[in-house]
């Protein structure tokens, strides 16, 4: 089986931490890797964002990159992305007629490829798989969203509709998008995220600590994650002072550089009060290999989101044997099934937020009993379960 993956927007091999690259880059190149195991290749297509650029990286002897002209080579708001649709379908087009590739599947993400996906489809009668990763009207929902343009409300709508089958990367993802737009139960199917359990593993944590030069003492508590609006990092940080304002608690908040985003700056404000000089701490983005330290020099990771579509944060840290305090919202519900694995708390709800910090106590657990809450969760498992769903829709 040939798979045409798509993600105009962002590339799966960019940079994560940054604004437009993140859990879903993750998603897409640990599942293109892993549908190996079941006979299937996939090329992923993503828009080429600079010149000059390789136009096929090689991931893997099944899997590709391939970079597609449309619009400027070079870095284009994602709001403005709708306009070259039609331009990048003709030249994923031409690319498979060229190679003489024909694609049994189509499986976009993101609203922009599933309307590249649309095109593609009645030109190669391939069945077309949708995952959205946020969706505008449920972001709406969001206490503190941004607005939605009218033309990404339509074309889901349209999409959600249209597609062949629309895949929920969670229960309540599923839920939602049945309910939204009057989806029948068999059209909207589960495919969720995973983690490494390979890469993202427990290991001693005082050794963790000296080997990213951290404090030995004291507890320390980690927030990972891009520096938009969503993450809740802001009231994290507000909340974290009102409930470790004299206390020897640290928080590290790991993710974009800073001093290059407005939210980042904000947070560097803060750290930079009499307060909380040396326990707020911004140490910028942290490559992916690296990441398996800094969770495990934690004692516990926060996810203050006001909104997760799946969180795949939360997995890494679990992996390791780090709890987690989380919003109740995208896979955390569904992981965090215990107070050995950490506690939920409201999303968007700074008191709730600043309660669960100042009463979290470490557990009296092994990390290996944190871990059991994602041992089924590896990324191998999940591909196991998107190829039964790509083997259904093609058969349908
Ligand atoms: N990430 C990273 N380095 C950073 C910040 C994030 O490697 O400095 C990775 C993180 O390990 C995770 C992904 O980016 O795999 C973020 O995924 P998540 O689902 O938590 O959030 P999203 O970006 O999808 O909103």
């Amino acid at each position: 089986m040939r798979v045409a993956m798509l993600s105009v927007h962002s590339s799966p091999i960019g940079p994560l931490g940054a604004e437009d690259t993140g859990g879903m880059s993750v998603y897409i190149r640990q599942l293109a890797l892993q549908l190996v195991q079941h006979g299937v290749s996939v090329d992923i297509f993503t828009r080429k964002t600079s010149e000059p650029s390789e136009p096929i990286v090689v991931l893997s002897p099944t899997v590709r990159l391939i970079r597609i002209v449309a619009g400027p080579c070079a870095p284009m708001p994602k709001a403005s992305q709708a306009a070259i649709v039609s331009a990048f379908a003709d030249n994923v087009a031409a690319f498979a007629q060229r190679a003489g590739l024909r694609y049994a599947l189509i499986h976009a993400h993101y609203w922009i490829s599933g309307l590249v996906g649309l095109r593609l489809r009645s030109l190669w009668s391939a069945p077309l798989a949708m995952t959205f990763h946020t969706v505008g009207a449920l972001k709406l929902r969001w206490p503190n969203a941004a607005s939605v343009p009218a033309e990404r409300l339509s074309s889901e709508v349209l999409l959600g509709q249209t597609s062949d089958r629309v895949f929920a990367t969670t229960t309540a993802e599923r839920a939602d998008l049945q309910a939204l737009w009057g989806l029948p139960a068999a059209s909207v199917r589960i495919a969720p995220g995973g983690v490494d359990l390979a890469h993202f593993q427990p290991s001693d944590k005082s050794t963790a600590r000296r080997v990213l030069g951290l404090p030995g003492e004291g507890r320390l508590l980690l927030a990972v994650g891009r520096f938009v609006p969503v993450k809740g990092l802001e009231m994290l940080a507000h909340a974290f002072r009102s409930a470790h304002g004299d206390s020897d608690v640290r928080l590290y908040v790991v993710g974009d550089d800073p001093k290059a985003t407005a939210i980042g700056k904000r947070l560097l404000d803060v750290a930079q009060t009499d307060l909380m000089a040396g326990r707020l701490v911004l140490p910028g983005r942290v490559a992916h290999a690296d990441l398996p330290r800094w969770y495990n020099a934690a004692d516990c990771v926060v996810v203050p989101s006001y909104h997760e579509s799946f969180g795949l944060v939360a997995l890494e840290s679990l992996a390791c044997g780090t709890p987690v305090l989380a919003a109740r919202t995208g896979c955390m519900p569904e992981c965090i099934t215990s107070a050995a694995h950490g506690t939920l708390f409201r999303p968007g709800d700074v008191s709730d937020l600043a309660s669960t910090l100042a009463n979290w106590r470490p557990p009296q657990t092994d990390q290996q009993q944190v871990r059991g809450a994602v041992a089924s969760r590896g990324w191998s498992s999940a591909a196991e379960h998107l190829h039964g769903l790509y083997e259904a829709l093609c058969s349908d």
